[in-house]
């Protein structure tokens, strides 16, 4: 039979998984020689098996009353024991920590008869016995029995007449324990259970059964924490911060979790228990103010802090209480930070000599670079709060508020900025919110429509601000304190935060980018800190990090930002703008002449293009992708075109005539898999060797310039064989070297890599293609369609567009590199889909042992951290 309980001097840090983080830490402390009030904690798989069996597992029972009977022959008394009794606290704890969405009971142990037994144990307190026992009945009812806590607070408030918790007395409380128990026999039609074991074991399994509260699971949702981890439960021995004015409570952080600087922070509250300092009950005092009321605790504190961030090596927040005068550890873990103090307290620590480089480079992420990258809202400047909602994708965006989609479209063409505020977004709001500057909505968490279409257009939300009254017929919505916001009212939000301003708060541009920008001056800490971690992942990662550039301008960016290369050089911009012209007269062309003119006017247009990114990269590689989309992509839309031409009757244009025929005629019912990326090269003759003349001419005319030419969309090696064949002979003509390889992102091709590689100088990984092409989903259709159910519902924790879908796309992957670099070993693998900048799929790629990603300029630091961070933590499946 597994084992379901620890005892505190059993467990250790590394056991969250089946203690719970607080039980595991309980454990470590316990371990370390701190003074923690001795307890036991029941794992997580007595939890899960209660989740799954409906009821304790069998034996459980027996096990607890041993560790108790343990428990009690250390304390001396026994739970609830009528003249001197033992109380404890069952208390929830999960592996990751889910602010107030579980439950705690306080005091168990308490009835008519040990409430006098208490008093006895505190010398006489009479108060405090009471005010225990009317806390163990409120929480208990409010968490066990599932009450409404308001009635329990409403009598409280009631009691207290305006008096402030500290004038309430020993009769007051104990006036309260009455009508406490009169709320529980009104609710529940039962007694307020007065058996000591009783209160323990139904405390026990509400805490089992709060996993599964709907707030809990909407959280966890939120936070993409799995939904089978399950709670532990720690049983603790009670302490009392609540037992006179030498006695409080309190709550600290071994450093700033603002800035990472080391000091005294935290609250302490005198004479009041558990839950009172963060709910606001009274002013709490600053912790330094400790030092003047009982010294000799604040100096064991200040030691104990000390021990806790040497062990930990982190920054640790930890919860604590002052029983008439002797200090007791409740509660630490590493405490969570903001972007900026991660970098910093990193580097910190490795300063100190506490952790290596090595770590440091562990202790942050890719997110929160990302988050330091974001345009801010100064912070010195006056703002106007009007309420805060969900940080559903960061940034700062200030615009009019806008309450339609059409809205938005109208006035951003007008070149206004806006701000779309709904109730909540639908798939017809789409191009308000690819028009407005961001996105704010009252209604949805994290994985609502308006988030994560936002996310994925990298867009500023803030969504799900309840306090907001969204009224899109009138145009305008309503803020707590009765402000009123109406259409073309400028607003400001803040997607980092979650915050919400009225009127224009200015922006400042991060320093970070503008280090990555080339800024040399180091004065700011923050900047010395992304320093000294991205000197280290550089130094560090395995994977080359490339950027997604097809001009001159975002390919020197690319550099500034640390990149490799260029992994994807799209080449259908340069179709655009002036030059449609020419691809309508090569699509018109009716002869081989027409065809050869319109092409040889496109040459020396591309070579100019060419040679400029060559350029800017100066001899790092660049591979060139040849056009990928339909040709009827550059035509004029078809609806518009045959209106034209109906409603000028007789006195059409020839030429319009023409072009409507060749855009019917090229029309496709699913562009997506029509004639688009190598098979424009098969069937238009001559496409692809202008544009592999113009490389190769551009590449002979730029000193040292590294071209690789791209074919994309190949499922068959007969395909590229064809194409590849043709490019070198013109490369042979010019005189220049390339390397010509392919895309794999047509499953088929990922599937018969082994033989794409006979002709393929190297692979690059289309992951967007090979996504919507593995999973069936038109990405355009697909994500505003019905994603935000798919998440919901848990078919994906995250969009398999965002993060690469290691179990199937993945699969594919690991497949075509195996297979490939089966039949030419040195065979080059970099991936160019959006999944290169993804934290996660950069690890993957690591694993799966590709050379390089890609990425846009803007991801390019992000990938360079991750690089690194793949290379420290994951083990690489490859043997190179
Ligand atoms: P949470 O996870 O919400 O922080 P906790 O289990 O830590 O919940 O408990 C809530 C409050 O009760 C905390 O302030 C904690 O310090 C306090 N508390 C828990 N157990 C005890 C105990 N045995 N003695 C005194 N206070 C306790
Ligand atoms: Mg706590
Ligand atoms: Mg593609």
């Amino acid at each position: 039979m597994p084992k379901y309980v620890y005892d505190f001097t059993e467990g250790n840090k590394d056991l969250k998984d089946l203690l719970g983080g607080k039980g595991a830490n309980l454990a470590e402390m316990t371990n370390l020689g701190l003074p923690v009030p001795p307890g036991f904690t029941i794992t997580t798989d007595a939890c899960r098996r209660f989740l799954e069996d409906g009821g304790l597992p069998e034996g459980l029972d027996e096990e607890i009353s041993r560790h108790l009977t343990a428990l009690e022959g250390r304390m001396g008394r026994r739970l609830g024991q009528a003249d001197d009794p033992l109380l404890v606290s069952v208390r929830s704890g999960a592996k990751f920590s889910m602010p107030g969405m579980m439950e705690t009971v306080l005091n168990i142990g308490l009835n008519d008869q040990s409430v006098h037994g208490l008093v006895k144990q505190a010398g006489g307190n009479e108060r405090f016995a009471w005010d225990s026992y009317r806390r163990l009945i409120q929480m208990f009812g409010k968490t066990v029995q599932g009450i409404d806590g308001e009635l329990f607070d409403e009598a409280l408030e009631e009691l207290k007449h305006g008096r402030d918790d500290l004038e309430l007395e020993a009769a007051d409380f104990q006036r309260l324990v009455e009508t406490y128990k009169g709320i529980v026999r009104e609710q529940t039609g039962q007694d307020f259970p007065a058996d000591p074991h009783d209160q323990m074991r139904m405390a026990v399994m509400a805490v089992f059964e709060s996993w599964n509260a709907p707030r809990a699971i909407l959280y966890r949702r939120q936070e993409r924490i799995p939904a089978d981890l399950g709670t532990a439960v720690n049983v603790c021995s009670m302490v009392f911060g609540n037992c006179g004015m030498d006695s409080g409570t309190g709550v600290a952080f071994t450093r700033d979790p603002g800035s990472g600087h080391q000091g005294v922070y935290g609250d302490y509250l005198q004479n009041a228990q558990g839950e009172d300092v963060v709910a606001g009950i009274r002013n709490t005092m600053p912790l330094q103010d400790l030092e003047r009321l009982d010294k000799p605790v604040y100096d064991e504190l200040m030691k104990i802090m000390e021990t806790l961030e040497n062990h930990y090596r982190d920054l640790c927040d930890i919860e604590f209480t002052v029983e008439r005068g002797k200090l007791w550890m409740l509660q630490t873990r590493v405490g969570k930070r903001t972007a900026g103090a991660a970098f910093r307290i990193a580097v910190q620590l490795a300063d100190q000599g506490l952790i290596d480089l090595d770590e440091a480079v562990t202790r942050v992420s890719g997110a929160q670079l990302a988050q330091l990258m974001f345009p801010r809202f100064d912070g010195d400047a006056k703002t106007n709060k009007i309420t805060t909602g969900m940080n559903a994708s960061p940034g700062a965006a200030v615009g009019k508020a806008v309450f339609s989609s059409e809205r938005a479209v109208e006035l951003a063409a007008a070149g206004e900025d806006v701000i779309l505020v709904r109730r909540e977004t639908n798939p017809d709001d789409l191009a308000g919110m690819i028009a407005a500057q961001g996105v704010l909505t009252s209604r949805g968490g994290k994985t609502s429509h308006a988030a994560v279409v936002a996310r994925g257009m990298g867009k500023t939300c803030v969504c799900g601000a309840e306090e907001l009254e969204v009224s899109t017929k009138e145009r305008r919505f309503t803020a707590p304190g009765g402000v009123v916001v109406s259409e073309g009212d400028v607003i400001s939000i803040d997607g980092s935060s979650g915050a919400v301003y009225l009127g224009e708060v200015p922006v400042v541009p991060s320093p970070v980018v503008e280090y990555f920008e080339g800024a040399t001056d180091q004065d700011d800490e923050l900047v010395r800190a992304v320093h000294r971690i991205m000197t280290h992942a550089d130094a560090t990662r395995r994977l080359k990090v490339r950027a997604n550039a097809d001009n001159a301008e975002d390919a020197a960016r690319a550099r500034r930002f640390g990149a490799e290369g260029i992994g994807l050089c799209r080449t259908e911009h340069m179709f655009l703008g002036d030059r449609r012209q020419l691809v309508e007269d090569l699509v018109l062309a009716s002869s081989k002449e027409e065809r050869d003119q319109a092409l040889a006017a496109l040459e020396p247009l591309q070579k100019a293009d060419f040679v400029e990114i060559f350029q800017a990269m100066e001899g790092l590689p660049v591979t060139i992708r040849l056009i990928d989309p339909p040709l009827h992509e550059f035509l004029p839309d078809y609806t518009e075109l045959s209106v034209k031409v109906a409603l000028a009757g007789d006195r059409a244009e020839e030429k319009d005539r023409r072009v409507l025929a060749a855009v019917k005629r090229l029309h496709e019912q699913n562009p997506m898999l029509g004639l688009r990326g190598v098979r424009l090269g098969l069937v238009i003759p001559g496409l692809f060797a202008m544009q592999v003349r113009a490389i190769a001419e551009a590449a002979k005319a730029v000193e040292g310039a590294r071209a690789e030419i791209m074919i994309p969309l190949v499922g068959a090696v007969q395909e590229l064989e064809y194409v590849k064949d043709e490019a070198q002979r013109i490369l042979a003509e010019v005189g220049v070297e390339a390397l010509v390889g392919t895309m794999i992102e047509v499953p088929r091709a990922a599937l018969t890599a082994g033989q794409i590689a006979e002709a393929a100088e190297f692979f690059s990984f289309g992951t967007n293609d090979l996504t919507q092409m593995t999973w069936g989903f038109s990405r355009d259709d697909v994500e505003a369609a019905f994603f935000s159910k798919y998440l919901e519902l848990g078919v994906f924790g995250v969009s398999p567009f965002e993060s690469l879908d290691r179990d199937g796309v993945g699969r594919l992957v690991r497949i075509a590199a195996e297979e490939g670099r089966a039949t030419r070993p040195d065979l080059k693998l970099g991936i160019c889909g959006e999944h290169g900048g993804d934290p996660d799929s950069i690890h993957f790629c690591h694993q799966a042992g590709l050379d390089y990603v890609s990425c846009s300029p803007f991801r390019i630091p992000v990938a360079r951290l991750e690089a690194g961070r793949a290379a420290l933590t994951s083990a690489e499946s490859d043997t190179r």
